[in-house]
Parts: C-alpha cells; sequence; structure tokens
C-alpha cells in the first residue's frame, strides 16, 4: 500500500491549513511514514488527524499535535533534543529529520523496543533512546537545546529547567489528568525562564518521581 498521497494530502488538510508555516517540517510530515509506528489493523486511519492506541493504554499523538508542538521548538540542525515519552517513536522520526540528535526516554519497556525496531527500520540512527523515568530528564546527555515532553504533567519538573541551555526552549503539556495546557518555557538567562501558554491539550498523564503517582 503506498500511502504517500494520502499523507500529502493529510499535512495539507490538517497541518498546513491549521497554521504551521515552517517549511522543512511541513516536508517531513510529508515524508515520515506515520502508518509504520501503529499496528496494522489501524494503519488506514494513519493519515487522519487523531491520536491512536499503540498499547499499554498508550497513545501516538495526533499529527496537528506533533506539527504544533514541533514548531515552537524552533529547532536548529546541529540542536540536540530530549523527548519525554518516546511511545511510537513518531515525533522522535519527526524531530530526527530536523536536528543533529534526539535524545528520548520511555518508561515501558516494551514500547521502546517496538520504537526502537521501526526508527531503525527507517534509518533514524540519530535517535537515541533510553528506559527510564523521563521526569529527572537525562542528565548523562544535558543539556539540550529544546525538550519535548509528549505527556501530561502536573507541574513542570525542575530537571527540565536545569538541562535547557541558556536560550533553549521547552515544551510542555501541564495540567490535571483530564485537560492540560501545552506551555513553552524558554531559558533566557541562567536563572531567568519566559513562559507562554500555546494551547489547551490532551495527553496520557507523565508518571514518575517528579510527575504523576502510578
Ligand atoms: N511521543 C509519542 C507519544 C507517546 S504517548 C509518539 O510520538 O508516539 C506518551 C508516552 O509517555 C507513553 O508511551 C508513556 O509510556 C510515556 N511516559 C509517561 N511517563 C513517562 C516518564 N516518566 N518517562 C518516560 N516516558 C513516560
Amino acid at each position: 500500500m503506498d500511502y504517500s498521497i494520502a499523507r500529502r494530502r493529510m499535512v495539507a488538510q490538517h497541518i498546513v491549513s491549521r497554521g504551521i508555516h515552517d517549511a522543512d517540517l511541513i516536508h517531513v510530515m510529508e515524508e515520515v511514514p506515520r502508518h509504520l509506528f501503529v499496528e496494522e489493523a489501524l494503519q488506514s486511519q494513519a493519515y487522519t488527524d487523531y491520536a491512536l492506541p499503540i498499547g499499554e493504554k498508550q497513545t501516538i499523538s495526533q499529527p496537528y499535535m506533533v506539527a504544533v508542538m514541533t514548531e515552537a521548538l524552533q529547532l536548529k540542525r546541529g540542536d540536540r533534543v530530549l523527548e519525554v515519552g518516546t511511545g511510537s517513536g513518531y515525533q522522535a522520526a519527526v524531530l530526527s529529520r530536523l536536528v543533529a540528535h534526539v535524545y528520548s526516554v520511555e518508561r515501558i519497556a516494551t514500547l521502546a523496543r517496538r520504537a526502537r525496531r521501526i526508527l531503525d527500520k527507517i534509518g533514524s540512527s540519530n535517535v537515541h533512546i533510553q528506559v527510564a523515568d523521563g521526569t529527572t530528564g537525562w542528565r548523562d546527555q544535558a543539556p539540550f537545546d529544546g525538550i519535548i515532553v509528549t505527556a501530561g504533567a502536573p507541574q513542570i519538573p525542575q530537571d527540565y529547567l536545569d538541562q535547557l541551555v541558556v536560550g533553549g526552549r521547552l515544551i510542555i503539556p501541564v495540567g490535571d489528568s483530564g485537560q492540560q495546557v501545552l506551555k513553552r518555557v524558554t531559558r533566557v538567562a541562567e536563572q531567568q525562564f519566559d513562559e507562554e501558554e500555546i494551547l489547551p491539550c490532551r495527553f496520557v498523564p507523565l508518571i514518575g518521581e517528579h510527575g504523576w503517582s502510578q
């Protein structure tokens, strides 16, 4: 099955027409085969603008949300980015084509393993995956130019702020378990952070030491 036409249509209808402008990002979303990141029975739905189940009560994010979060990161080619919540690996695949290195943390080993397999298959060798509690970031690889959290947090973990370079951006959904606000926090100086609200959203919970308890 050739999904490239469906994919281009999805990007035009749900990404470009809703205000995403970044040409590199648009191009990447036209290329990354989202259907490979979901089970076979759901592949025909991969180019609709919906979150889809990936097992373990987790979801692959809605394409529009992937686009909004990625654009909000304001990436540059040489950047090193931390992703918390590898899930299917789709967001990591999009990032991997825009920056130098993606460090992605997932707490559920089976998901991490499946993501690794697909990312290897499509040649995303600059994605580094670790199975761990990502609420403490990834201390050995810090600092990062960008941090993207793809699960909803009760508050912003201090480690994320500490692990940003000056000028770095953190994109994170913050709120209660039913509804969050997507925020961008920019480290404008060593001890100074700017916070902006981007849009309301709904993610699965960020579970861990500085997130929700099990
Ligand atoms: N970025 C993913 C979306 C995954 S959904 C994609 O493109 O498919 C969110 C993921 O965050 C789930 O896989 C969940 O297991 C993971 N998660 C939740 N809490 C976490 C934590 N503390 N550390 C790492 N991953 C976490």
